[in-house]
């Protein structure tokens, strides 16, 4: 029988390649006392010859891939290497104390570091140090004989193996050749799964046990629809997978048809189907898949890709570059959501028990009122440029939507005062993800222009069950009725003022959550740019009469979510 993993499928798709394992190098050694110092110190220098080759070609590759912005992390790698005390210090300890050079390198970095981090309130020390780091992890490496794996130089074809992903090493895989990626931990809406739905890089999270299971170059099957890795397929298997990628992209090739249709129900019922991006460069697959619009651009992902908070200017070309790109449609952008599973480096925030429920989002954004003014500045600045929707995150309280709604409108006063041009139709909306905001919904729709129920954090924080642990992601369930009801009563409350609601949670993109929301009323779905098409293509075959009878029923007589997916089942034939 050949052996089987299951995990979370995470983004869609099938892919057929030999593993590239991502695991943390062992780079043990002993510490050890020569009497032939200049033998050390060859191999010192030898070592460091080496780590400056590959710190070049990682920059190179990532020059070309990324762009100058990222390669510019190497630059300060190679700083580190051609620094005269640093490398005079190690010699230095090989010379007097006698240690073989693994050991006086680490003991003089260790002190580097150590000291660097000291200088708690200065990020450019504290980015130094993790510099320091890096780099004489690398220099030790080559004095092991050990080989560092880094997944932005990939260039032939694999399936990514690790523990997990940060969102950032997402962001630097190329799709060329990273076929999929498979990972321990994580859950669908995790932060590296989401980034793997808009790079369209199948996925499955949540294995547990994926990287004690392959060895680098073995050939696995990962199918990232049905959450299956085969890990040693025999010819037939191998066959029959090869039939199903053909027949998947055939099936997406046949969806390709419907990219310039609008989306209406098959009674006539005109919906707004949107892509949720990370970057400007997403605005790509958005169009390519058809998007109405941009119901949710994270902006945070601007704030991680840099090793300094970004300028006004910055945030102005990238807020630009989308809303141009986008013309007339609708573009709605976050303010930055960081915290959580997101960190700055170079913003210090406090360790937290429990981060998701801690200093994040707009809470962080109304506390740092400097950096919130900043990024709305530069919105309005490119309010002229297309149709901007601004929405607030993680919002609670009435009062914290007052206060960003006022400093928003502080900004606008100053800008008018320079002469700045400014679109005067710019709505203002938050986000629905706290259990507190969505039972007040009808309150807050008197106030804002639009809500967008952001069902990640909704349901994690209404089942009280953390996104990112797979052990209790049997309970992050969308359909469940206690969550059903809480959309249905925020969308309600919108209608009932005349405002529009909107979801840019995975759950908008969900096939069995599709008729149900339709039922609801939703004005608008946004979710990753590759579940548009076949979203559009469901939404073509639903009646808004039936579907708001199911909605009714599934709200008022189902109590528990496997009622709920039968009685979608009863309504739709699939
Ligand atoms: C959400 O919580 O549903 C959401 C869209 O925001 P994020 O996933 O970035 O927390
Ligand atoms: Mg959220």
């Amino acid at each position: 029988m050949t052996d089987k993993l299951t995990g979370i499928a995470a983004s869609d798709g099938i892919a057929i390649a030999p593993v590239y394992l991502l695991v943390d190098p062992d780079l043990s050694f002993e510490k050890v006392s020569v009497t032939d110092t200049d033998h050390e110190q060859a191999r010192l220098s030898a070592a460091v010859e080496q780590a400056k080759g590959e710190i070049e070609k990682i920059r190179q590759v990532a020059l070309v891939q990324l762009g100058e912005a990222e390669a510019q992390v190497f630059d300060a790698h190679l700083l580190v290497l051609s620094d005269p005390e640093f490398l005079a210090q190690i010699n230095q300890v090989i010379q007097e104390e006698k240690f073989n050079a693994e050991a006086a390198l680490t003991q003089v970095s260790d002190m580097f570091v150590g000291m660097f981090e000291a200088m708690e309130d200065n990020p450019y020390m504290q980015e130094r140090a993790s510099d320091i780091r890096d780099v004489s992890q690398r220099i030790l490496a080559a004095l092991l004989g050990v080989t560092l794996a880094s997944p932005s130089t990939i260039d032939e074809e694999v399936i990514l193996v690790a523990r997990d992903l940060t969102p950032s090493d997402t962001a630097q895989l190329n799709r060329d050749y990273v076929k999929a990626f498979v990972t321990n931990i994580g859950g669908r809406t995790s932060h590296s799964a989401i980034m793997a739905r808009s790079l369209e890089i199948p996925a499955i999270v949540g294995t547990d046990s994926i990287t004690q299971n392959v060895e680098n170059g073995q050939m696995i099957i990962v199918d990232a629809i049905e959450g299956i890795i085969i890990l040693e397929p025999t010819a037939e298997e191998l066959a029959e997978y090869r039939q199903k990628l053909k027949d998947y992209q055939t099936y997406r090739k046949d969806l390709e048809q419907l990219i310039d249709s609008s989306s209406v129900s098959k009674d006539g019922v005109e919906i707004e189907l949107a892509a949720n991006i990370g970057t400007p460069k997403d605005v790509k697959g958005a169009l390519a898949n058809g998007a109405d619009g941009i119901g949710l651009y994270r902006t945070e992902f601007l704030y991680m890709d840099a090793s300094d908070f970004p300028t006004e200017e910055d945030q102005y070309q990238a807020y630009k570059e989308v809303l141009m790109a986008m013309e007339n449609k609708g573009v709605v952008v976050r303010t930055m959501d960081i915290g959580g599973d997101k960190h700055l480096p170079y913003l210090q925030l406090p360790e937290e028990m429990n981060p998701f429920l801690g200093y994040r989002a707009i809470r962080v954004s109304l506390d740092q009122i400097e950096m919130f003014k900043t990024q709305l500045r530069a919105l309005l600045r490119a309010s002229i440029h297309g149709k901007l929707r601004i929405m607030f995150p993680m919002i609670a309280t009435l009062e914290e939507f007052q206060q960003a709604k006022s400093i928003f409108e502080e900004v606008k006063k100053d800008l008018l005062s320079d002469g700045q041009d400014v679109a005067d139709d710019i709505q203002v909306g938050i986000m629905i993800e706290i259990p507190a905001a969505a039972i007040n919904a009808d309150q807050l729709a008197k106030e804002v222009d639009f809500f967008s129920i952001g069902t990640n954090d909704l349901i994690q924080y209404t089942m009280a069950a953390d996104r990112m642990n797979e052990k209790v992601s049997y309970l992050y369930q969308p359909y469940h009725p206690s969550i059903l009801r809480l959309v249905k009563f925020v969308v309600e409350s919108a209608h009932k003022e005349g405002k529009w609601a909107g979801m840019c949670g995975e759950m908008a993109g969900d096939q069995t959550a599709v008729p149900l929301l339709l039922g609801i009323g939703l004005d608008e779905f946004s979710m990753s740019a590759s579940s548009i098409l076949k979203t559009r293509k469901l939404i073509s075959e639903l009646d808004t009469k039936a579907m708001k009878e199911l909605a009714d029923r599934a709200t008022t007589e189902c109590a528990n979510s496997s009622q709920v997916v039968d009685l979608v089942n009863e309504y739709i034939s699939r």
